[in-house]
């Protein structure tokens, strides 16, 4: 059995890599579908999709629930 890693491995960058902004766009979760693309609140470079952002928020709550 592997230990999982603190780190969530998934494409969605917490960290813009163009300007280190940590916002994001905000997304009304109603409208948007997995392919739906997050955009950085202050440069729009992408920083990845509704499904990333869901793995993240899935993966995050597993580590918390032992
Ligand atoms: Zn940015």
């Amino acid at each position: 059995m592997n230990l999982q890693q603190p780190t969530v491995r998934t494409g969605f960058k917490i960290v813009c890599t163009d300007c280190g902004n940590l916002s994001i766009k905000p997304t009304d979760p109603a409208h948007a579908s997995d392919d739906t693309v997050i955009e950085c609140r202050r440069c729009s470079a992408v920083r990845g999709t509704m499904a990333d952002l869901q793995v993240l928020a899935r993966r995050g709550r597993d580590l918390f629930e032992f």
